[in-house]
């Protein structure tokens, strides 16, 4: 078998166009202009290059773009004192502070502070809480690109078994509650699971969020199976340097029913589902009916 191949820039790309549309009609039928919010504190350069692009994509979807650039030596205390300003304005419904912070702030405090409602990661303690029990939540980027890259490719995914490998806070265990909640059959695999190889070929669907190159090799794929890889890791090959996933792609494709490619997969649905998460997250703020097909 040789798998499809699930062109996530294309599908990035539509996903975005839809954004884009009703972006337009809440500002022609109600002068209603969604924002997002972006907070970078320091320089680090790969970070600089994610908040650029998020600030471009937002823009081009109609959306107002409110870029918050601090120095590193930043207090906690000024950047709490920044997310309470950006909270109480109305003209932001979407908040996200890039992560990694510098080393004297507490994440999860920084975190904790943005509005449950403005948080379009999806990474504040409520949203988490709500996500885990199965109720109406903003949810993670990345997995809900993944989610909705699945639902597009089986309609349902009731009855799947599914193992994601990974256990963050910010892919794997959301992903896992996603696909829960979606009735798949659940499994989570980590650093300490016994016999990977074995867990993965019972896979239906198959999530690699581990973070080391080419790891799940061809033979751990069960034939026909979808293939989700969210790995990008950097590596030197031929003298260049290269972007691969976390599963060994040509050994997977080869027996997978469906599979995403790194780069070109899961990597730019992110942006898209954080401009899909502002626009409901500002639908919600009106009180006006959700996006079809853009939440979770
Ligand atoms: P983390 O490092 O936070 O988590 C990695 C997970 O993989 C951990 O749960 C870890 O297990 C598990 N793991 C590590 N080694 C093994 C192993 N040998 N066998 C089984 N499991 C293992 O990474 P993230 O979740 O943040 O990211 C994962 C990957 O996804 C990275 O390559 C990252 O760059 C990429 N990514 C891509 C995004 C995109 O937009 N496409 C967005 C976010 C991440 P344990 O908990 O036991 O340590």
């Amino acid at each position: 078998m040789t798998a499809r191949v699930i062109d996530g820039k294309a599908f990035a790309a539509g996903v975005r166009a839809q954004v884009a549309a009703h972006v337009a009609r809440l500002a022609e039928e109600r002068s209603i202009v969604p924002g997002l919010a972006v907070v970078l504190v320091g320089e680090d350069p790969a970070s600089q290059v994610y908040v650029r692009n998020k600030g471009i994509q937002t823009k081009e979807a109609g959306m107002a773009s409110f870029e918050h650039k601090l120095p590193a030596e930043t207090p906690e205390a000024e950047l709490l004192t920044l997310i309470d300003r950006l909270n109480a304005d109305p003209a932001v419904h979407g908040i996200l502070v890039q992560l990694p912070l510098p080393g004297h702030m507490n994440a999860e405090k920084v975190i904790n502070a943005i509005s449950p409602a403005k948080d379009v990661d999806g990474f504040h303690i409520l949203n988490v809480g709500l996500l885990g029990t199965g109720q109406k939540a903003m949810v993670p980027c990345t997995p809900l690109g993944c989610l909705m890259m699945l639902r597009d490719h089986h309609g349902s995914l009731a009855g799947l078994n599914a193992v994601v490998v990974g256990r963050s806070n910010i892919v794997g265990k959301p992903m896992a509650q996603l696909l829960l909640a979606d009735s798949c059959t659940v499994t989570v695999a980590h650093s300490r699971t016994k016999d990977l190889a074995e867990v993965c070929r019972g896979a239906d669907i198959l999530v690699a969020a581990v973070g080391r190159p080419e790891m799940i090799r061809g033979d751990w794929v069960k034939p026909g199976a979808t293939v989700i890889d969210v790995g990008i890791n950097r590596v030197e090959r031929d003298g260049k340097t290269r972007l691969v996933g976390d599963v060994d792609y040509a050994g997977a494709a080869a027996v997978a029913g469906a599979i995403t490619p790194v780069p070109g997969g899961v990597g730019p649905m992110t942006i898209a589902c954080l401009l899909a998460n502002t626009l409901t997250a500002c639908c919600r703020a009106h009180g006006l009916a959700e996006p079809e097909g853009l939440t979770a």
